[in-house]
């Protein structure tokens, strides 16, 4: 059995190296393309989540290079991510792929579901194989993560463009290939070594933070890779949100690195409950960037997605209260490069005239909010 998987950002290295080292037979799909995106559209319903389709059109393309089953994560609810598998099962099914679609439900709220899905994927493995599997492929997943960060903040001080993309694409390699433990601290520190040893200019660098839905915020080819174009006009770059950091926030990364419930009391003020996907967070992060002095927010959202749809509403009343300047780009297979760059090129005129004119959040009302009673409650 030859098991495929749909891409998003670096995923596809940390699912490879999980595989590899538990013996499970894989065929990665080809990265994703227009292709992918067009096959998708044209066997997924229409108003599904644009992640559902991008994701389809990996699998028919994964099938397609060889492989007889499919792997896909599930969901708790309450948006539409934990009907994905099912979904896409149906599809392929009717579409002639016939295959197995093995669903890796999340270990803490499904844990029996989880095993039974991993002893048929892997039968000759136990728990214990699994657990110190994890650790290692963690390991490199972090610091993958760890130097994507620094690619984002180093970008807008190159001197030549284009370098720290060069740079990055040399440190990713690197930590793809090691394998054992110690390899993969050694690569580490030569990746980091890379990407600083990039010449760079010195000058105070205006900040943006992203915020907004996962698969938009992590796949650069569903977001015209928006990271690159800001660093590209001189923007310091922050991410909300890193497979790792979300999975266990670490601390270390700025927004990135809190708890979802450290998350969750920044959001309180504006948003009190959860409403699937990353609704709450991206107020939360919002919150959190106007409160590191940050010159603009941009949430990136999928059309139709439910959550990010109601933090959009939300963000209006944030950017007038906090005076922070907040940009929605929405992305489906309609969505063109021109039109996100031309956005992307008016918000940073915007943000560079308001830091030359020392413009800044306002600290008192950050303050005010910040010293307001912020139990958490949970509707
Ligand atoms: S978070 Fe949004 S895009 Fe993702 S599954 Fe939920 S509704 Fe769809």
């Amino acid at each position: 059995m030859k098991l495929t998987f749909p891409h998003m950002g670096n995923v596809s290295i940390l699912i490879e190296d999980l595989f590899g080292r538990l013996e499970i037979e894989y065929i990665t799909p080809p990265k994703t393309s227009l292709r992918t995106v067009r096959l998708g559209v044209r066997y997924a319903p229409e108003l599904a989540c644009y992640p559902l389709k991008v994701t389809l059109g990996n699998f028919i393309e994964g099938f397609e290079s060889g492989a007889d089953a499919g792997i896909m994560v599930g969901g708790v609810g309450p948006c539409r991510f934990g009907y994905y598998a099912e979904t896409q099962r149906r599809i392929l099914n009717q579409i002639g792929y016939k295959v197995p679609m093995f669903i890796l439900e999340p270990p803490l709220a499904h844990p029996l579901k989880f095993y039974r899905t991993f002893k048929k994927v892997a039968p000759k493995k136990t728990l214990r194989d699994l657990y110190r599997t994890i650790k290692v492929s963690w390991k490199k997943a972090r610091y993958i993560e760890m130097i994507e960060k620094q690619v984002l903040q180093n970008r807008c001080y190159e001197k030549v463009k284009g370098s720290t993309t060069k740079a990055r694409k040399k440190a990713i390699n690197l930590l793809e290939s090691a394998f054992l433990e110690k390899e993969i601290e050694n690569a580490y520190q030569e990746a980091t070594e890379i990407i600083s040893s990039v010449p760079k200019e010195e000058f105070d660098a205006p900040k943006i933070g992203i915020v907004g839905e996962f698969f938009d915020l992590l796949e650069p080819f569903v977001n015209f890779d928006c990271e690159e174009t800001l660093g590209n006009m001189g923007f310091y770059v922050e991410k909300s949100v890193y497979l790792t950091d979300w999975l266990s926030p670490g601390g270390k990364n700025l927004i990135a690195g809190h708890s979802a419930d450290e998350v969750a009391r920044a959001a309180k003020p504006y948003l009190s409950h959860f409403v699937g996907g990353d609704g709450r967070p991206t107020i939360g992060h919002t919150i959190l960037y106007a409160k590191h002095n940050f010159d603009g927010v941009i949430q990136l959202m999928p059309f139709t997605c439910m959550p990010e749809l109601i933090a959009k509403s939300i963000l209006p009343k944030i950017s007038k209260d906090l005076d922070i300047p907040i940009l929605t780009l929405v992305f489906d297979e309609q969505t063109g490069k021109a039109g996100i760059q031309t956005r992307l090129e008016a918000f940073a005129d915007l943000v560079t005239a308001r830091r030359k004119k020392g413009f800044k959040p306002r600290r008192e009302i950050i303050d005010w909010l910040d010293n307001k009673d912020q139990d958490l409650v949970e509707v």
